[in-house]
């Protein structure tokens, strides 16, 4: 577009030459101009100061928009708002005040008022920072900026910090806007943990253009980052990013409002219960919400139906957090090595968490190479306690101590490596850091530091995760009738839902219980 613009205008500007040139010759040659070379003469000026004074709209916004030396900091305005983003409200109505600040920064410069020239996102992945930096831009109806700080962090000293000012430069002269920098963490690490020449001209020059704006000019510079704790502190000083804004998983009603803006452009079935599902969805990010109605809608349209069922979501979420399930390739023998050992996850998370939500037990393979998962959600808790932290260990080993327990000690497969790195952290969390393997006063961890020298720390949590293993062991044995049960019925079906697993349990664990009392 600016390209033929110019040569349009370079046209123009030789046929004004051409005529002049022309005229003049005439003018020397015969002392009379000719009526063609007047015509051409004043048709070409009259269009070169047109198309000087009058640049189409897209090349004026082009100016503003101009790729930065390789980066894609291409200046919307989006036509986000508030009101696609759900849950988030603390966040939101501070946001909401900075939107105002950006509509009428002189406002807020009359009052004096020192708006932060930095707002810094934080929290996990996914949970709408981006999102809610793109609402507030659309909000004001200002220009939005986006890069990622590892489009910054080169192997060159002095590229990064050029590129920093570079983007300043074209954000100024787009008048009012919203910078976002995505993943600060890639520039603005804390200092002592990696010391780097290029990461310091980088973020020293961010720092020196951040305290080049005044509140009257309009211009705010989001980031976002999965940690604050590991930012460099000269980031989050009075003046820089002194606004902070945490933006934390949601909670369960939050997850519904998700859930239920991401289906309003969807054909739900009247069978989909969201209130369920947002039950279920523990520790589920906004984005994995939404992928997860997303991956449901492409599952409905492939069947050509009316609309997305309650199955098409279902398997949607199992998808999310298993990962698709792929056709069995082990032999007999191994399909019962695997059926046992989801057996004994499936039964001790059962017998020792009967309030988690036991959603599905598979043995066909899954994704990140798993031999087949038990899929639990336990429920939302602001604290745990030591008996629910050991019983999450147990049911960690209980697939390894399901294989021994029917198959001996010659029977053990390599599945269990990820439980038992899983577990071997968590009891390593108990014991060193949280007073719970038999010193309730002593944080073992801390005491290493301060006091030096060595600590039995290994040998104690190799105490209480063997102590563990035996105690889940014993709860499986009481109910070995079940668990065979369980395998088998895994062996035929090669999953089972929630609801499969309590009609094969129900009875048969309260049976067992009573005659275990007698
Ligand atoms: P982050 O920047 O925190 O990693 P994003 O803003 O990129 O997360 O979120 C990715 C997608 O997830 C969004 O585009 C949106 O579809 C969805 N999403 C996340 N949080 C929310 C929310 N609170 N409300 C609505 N959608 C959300
Ligand atoms: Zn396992």
């Amino acid at each position: 577009m600016k390209r033929s613009w110019n040569l349009l205008c370079l046209g123009t500007f030789a046929a004004t030459v051409c005529g002049i040139a022309l005229s003049l010759a005439q003018t020397a040659s015969s002392h009379s101009v000719s009526v063609a070379s007047r015509v051409l003469l004043s048709v070409s000026v009259m269009m070169f100061v047109i198309l000087a004074l009058w640049r189409p709209r897209a090349m004026r916004e082009s100016a503003i928009s101009g790729k930065i030396d390789g980066m894609n900091a291409v200046a919307k305005r989006p036509d986000c708002r508030f009101e696609d983003v759900a849950a988030n409200e603390e966040a939101k109505r501070s946001l909401m005040e900075l939107a105002d600040y950006l509509r009428d920064p002189e406002k807020y410069a009359r009052y004096g008022a020192r708006m932060p020239r930095g707002v810094m996102l934080y929290g996990p992945p996914g949970t709408g920072k981006t999102l809610l930096a793109r609402a507030l831009a659309g909000e004001a109806g200002v220009p939005f900026f986006a890069l990622s700080g590892s489009d910054f962090v080169q192997m060159y000293v002095g590229v990064g910090a050029g590129r920093v000012r570079e983007l300043f430069k074209t954000a100024r002269k787009a008048g009012k806007c919203v910078i976002f920098i995505d993943e600060i963490d890639a520039m603005g690490k804390s200092r002592d943990n990696q010391n780097s020449d290029e990461r310091d001209q980088t973020l020293n020059a961010l720092l020196s253009e951040m305290s080049g704006f005044r509140t009257g000019d309009g211009v705010l510079v989001l980031a976002a980052t999965n940690r604050l704790d590991s930012l460099d502190p000269a980031l989050l000083r009075a003046g820089r990013f002194d606004r902070q804004i945490e933006v934390g998983l949601p909670g369960r009603e939050e997850r519904l409002s998700i859930l239920k803006l991401h289906s309003r452009n969807k054909p739900m079935d009247e069978d989909v219960d969201l209130e369920k599902l947002a039950r279920e969805t523990t520790r589920f990010s906004g984005a994995s919400l939404e992928s997860l109605l997303n991956e449901a809608a492409i599952a409905a349209a492939g069947r050509d139906a009316e609309k997305i069922s309650a199955q098409d979501v279902r398997e949607a979420f199992y998808r999310t957090v298993a990962g698709a399930d792929h056709a069995i390739t082990a032999n007999d023998q191994e399909k019962l090595a695997i059926a046992l050992h989801e057996a004994g996850h499936a039964l001790a998370i059962r017998l020792l968490m009967p309030e988690n939500h036991l959603a599905r037990v598979s043995i066909l393979p899954a994704g990140g190479g798993a031999a087949g998962y038990s899929l639990s959600i336990p429920p939302e808790r602001v604290m745990l306690r030591q008996e629910d932290i050991e019983n999450q260990v147990q049911s960690l080993l209980a697939g390894r101590a399901a294989e021994i327990m029917i198959g001996g000690e010659g029977a053990l497969t390599a599945g269990a490596s990820n439980d038992l790195a899983r577990a071997t952290e968590l009891v390593g969390a108990m014991v060193m850091e949280l007073g719970m393997g038999g010193e309730p006063a002593v944080s073992f961890r801390t005491l290493g530091r301060v006091c030096g020298g060595g600590n039995d720390g290994a040998e104690k949590c190799r105490k209480k995760l063997s102590e563990l293993f035996d105690r889940v062991t014993r709860l499986l044995s009481q109910h070995a009738q079940t668990l065979v049960k369980l395998a088998d019925a895994l062996m035929e079906r090669e999953a089972l839902a929630g609801e499969e697993i309590d009609e094969i349990l129900g009875t048969s664990v309260s049976n067992e219980r009573q005659v275990s009392a007698k």
